[in-house]
């Protein structure tokens, strides 16, 4: 496989441009300074061995890794990933089992109605607008799908509130598709080890969907979803146990750091 360089960075955006200092405008009898070089390109994208031996180190720490929502069914799943968004699961899970003890169906959520639900999940971020869409889905899904999530990627999309990372949790989660659903700690990691770099979670998606092994794809995006909310986190990466250091690209690691 041809290796080619990738941007140096920890992730996609583009490195701040330092301030001179004090911010006043040069003396004008100052000489101007070159620019400095640029960085070294130096960076590669993984080899397929190396790529390999992420997941296999991954698989062998953790051979069966689940995702942290809490949930029953297809359904219960959905409602949990669209209550998600902009929230943690920590907050989504306080707030679950008292919505799916009355409300575990499209038809008890239809039911219960939009006013009670928003009472019942007001603890999470923008509950107004997912209390309406998670309305709208339910109705949709007893119109639409028999009261069923269907196991379809373009009839997840077309419900109010599921895009497509959503419905790629559904199928991989509830269907058992080996999808790979791009998260805010999933698109840090590819881009910042330089495992499949990209600007936009689709780009990810599709840079990983190249390079990750069909025998991982499965369990794909939950090893890197918890290695990056664990291990490779955003401000302080525990690069000193984390287990793809050697592997990894990311040109500031701190191997100190754990
Ligand atoms: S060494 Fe590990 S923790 Fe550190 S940046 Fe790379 S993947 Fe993240």
């Amino acid at each position: 496989m041809a290796r080619k360089t990738i941007p140096r960075g920890g992730d996609s955006r583009q490195p701040k441009r330092r301030s001179s200092g004090s911010g006043a405008a040069p003396p004008k009898n100052r000489r101007r300074r070159p620019a400095p070089p640029p960085p070294p390109a130096t960076l590669t994208t993984w080899t397929p061995g190396e790529v390999e031996a992420a997941f296999r180190r991954f698989e062998a720490a953790n051979p069966e890794p689940r995702g942290e929502l809490q949930h029953q069914d297809p359904f219960t799943l959905l409602v949990a990933v669209v209550l998600s968004a902009q929230a943690t699961d920590a907050g989504v899970n306080k707030a679950t089992p008292k919505l799916f003890a009355v409300a575990d169906t499209p038809e008890k959520m239809v039911a219960l109605g939009e006013i009670r639900l928003r009472e019942l999940i007001k603890t999470i971020g923008l509950y107004r607008t997912k209390a309406k869409n998670i309305i709208a889905l339910s109705r949709a899904l007893i119109a639409e799908h028999g009261g069923k999530v269907p196991h379809d990627r373009e009839a997840l999309q077309a419900l109010p509130g599921v895009g497509r990372k959503t419905a790629n949790v559904v199928l991989n989660g509830a269907f058992g598709e080996p999808v790979i659903a791009v998260d805010t700690h999933v698109f840090r990691v590819a881009n910042r080890t330089g495992l499949a770099p990209g600007k936009t979670p689709f780009e990810v998606e599709q840079s990983l969907e190249a390079v990750v092994p069909e025998h991982y794809k499965r369990h794909a995006h939950h090893w890197l979803i918890l290695h990056g909310r664990y291990v490779c986190k955003a401000l302080k990466p525990a690069c000193g146990r984390c287990l793809i250091n050697g592997l990894c690209r990311w040109p500031d690691k701190n191997l100190l750091s754990v």
